[in-house]
């Protein structure tokens, strides 16, 4: 684990200088990741998918790295999410609330909330993880507890949800409605939200037991933390799951990436850093 933790650092640091083999690193890290969420979130074409990214490390990078440099550094989980919101922001301006499903009614923070309302924390993890558009086989690696072992969502869901039930594809189904849902999640923070790093602990099992109920206790009532709490969880999961991608891919990416001519000192600077 230190070890990861060590080269996310310097990787992060080298993307912040414009050091090609830092890029390369990271876009062989998080593409995967990005092209599961663009998945699962709004339901892109492979090549849209690729523009998407393109697009969004082109913002990232402009003005001297200047949104990247804003993201939380102290962990990768706490910089993943950090990724994953701004993603989620980036993407929400180019889905077409056309596309949506009619099936069922178009969640609304409302809603969603009336739905979550007075159940147990797993309850509300795996509801939240069935309105994103997850499959049960999925939900169950990400929580590493079958959902089965939570049923009052089921009965909740199961009203005017129910096409969600039998989903067996990881995919939204109102791509533009449930943006605005996470969109609202993410600008509902309060000052009794705990840091996200707080979490990050509870979920590595490094807490304290006084930490840990206050905190399970807050999520379940906040829809804020309840987005920023399975987040993390799902980012995760598909940081262990992520498969390799072409390198031609990852090379044509790069090329949309304003990087620093490599002097043979600075690359061997480099070299010992990851050395
Ligand atoms: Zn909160």
């Amino acid at each position: 684990m230190s070890n990861k933790l060590f080269t996310f650092h310097k990787i992060v640091a080298g993307c912040e200088e414009g050091s090609r083999e830092a890029w390369e690193a990271f876009l062989a890290d998080y593409t995967p990741i990005v092209f599961q969420l663009s998945d699962v979130y709004f339901g892109f074409s492979p090549q849209k998918q690729n523009d998407f990214w393109r697009d969004a490390l082109v913002q990232l990078s402009t003005s001297n790295f200047e949104t990247l440099k804003r993201f939380e550094h102290q962990a990768e989980r706490e910089f993943l999410t950090d990724l994953r919101d701004f993603l989620l922001e980036q993407g929400a301006e180019k889905l077409d609330p056309a596309l949506d499903s009619t099936e069922t009614p178009r969640p609304t923070p409302e809603a969603v909330l009336g739905l979550l309302k007075g159940l147990p924390l797993l309850d509300q993890e795996v509801l939240f993880f069935k309105l994103c558009g997850y499959s049960d086989a999925t939900i169950e690696k990400i929580l590493v507890t079958t959902p089965a072992v939570a049923q009052k969502w089921l009965e909740r869901l199961r009203a005017e949800y129910s096409p969600l039930l039998a989903g067996s594809d990881d995919r939204c189904v109102w791509p533009a409605a449930w943006a605005v849902v996470l969109r609202t999640a993410r600008k509902a923070k309060t000052e009794g939200c705990p840091p996200l790093r707080h979490f990050v602990r509870i979920h590595e099992g490094g807490f304290q037991w006084h930490e840990k109920e206050p905190a399970e206790e807050h999520v379940t009532g906040c829809l804020h933390c309840l987005s920023r709490w399975t987040a993390l969880r799902e980012i995760w999961h598909w940081r262990k799951q992520a498969k390799p991608r072409p390198a031609d891919e990852i090379d044509a990416l790069l090329s949309a990436l304003p990087l620093r001519t490599e002097t043979k000192a600075r690359k061997t600077l480099f070299k010992r850093m990851f050395g």
